[in-house]
């Protein structure tokens, strides 16, 4: 059975940049909905259900033909959710810029933070309708910005380990700043967990 992780922070710690209410709605309702209806599509499927998250994500087609959707939606939204509430943090205790070999990553890849963050927040703003941004580690150990729709995560698409992730459903925005999705994705940053990010490049490089 897939669990919901327990948040390292109160649901009000990150205010003001997501609010209370959408944390109660956000991590109580729809991310633990998410991770029922997976364990619901995986019921009597034991061999499925020891795998890991993202081995079921990298081979859906080796599913049965009658979960495969339910699976790609629920398993997609259990794992990035999965990812994006570790990865975040209250603005007064992050660290709030990446440091070492993931700071020279960055440089390598796009210049400066800024560079990525500019890269990151347009592919956030540029996803028509529901999705996720993402930094992901590419088979080369290279980083890569990218989006994807639905609950869709990287992983699905090929050989990428995603490190960041930021949910641009209407759902995890519009209590605290209605149709300005570009507010939302620029204020962001100040909750990222460079630490959490850090120890996700590390396992993903090493
Ligand atoms: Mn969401």
């Amino acid at each position: 059975m897939f669990k919901v992780q327990a948040l390292a922070y109160d649901q009000d710690a990150l205010e003001p940049i997501i609010g209370a209410g959408t944390m109660e709605v956000h991590y109580g309702k729809h991310y633990a909905g998410y991770t029922t209806k997976l364990n619901a599509a995986l019921e009597g499927h034991a061999d499925l259900q020891e795998k890991s998250i993202t081995d079921l994500l990298s081979n859906l087609e080796e599913l049965p033909s009658d979960i495969k959707t339910a699976v790609r939606n629920n398993g997609g939204g259990y794992l990035n959710h999965t990812i994006f509430f570790d990865i975040m943090g209250p603005a007064s205790e992050v660290s709030e810029q990446p440091e070492g070999d993931l700071l020279e990553a960055i440089e390598d890849g796009f210049g400066s933070v800024e560079d990525l963050q500019d890269e990151f927040n347009a592919a956030a703003k540029g996803r028509f309708g529901s999705g996720w941004a993402w930094l992901v580690v590419n088979a080369e150990g290279e980083l890569e910005v990218m989006d994807t729709p639905n609950q869709d995560n990287p992983v699905m698409l090929g050989d990428y380990t995603p490190i960041l992730g930021l949910d641009v459903w209407e759902h995890a925005y519009y209590l605290d700043y209605q149709n300005d999705r570009g507010g939302y994705v620029e204020s962001w940053w100040q909750i990222v967990d460079w630490d959490k990010v850090t120890a996700r490049y590390e396992a993903a490089t090493k």
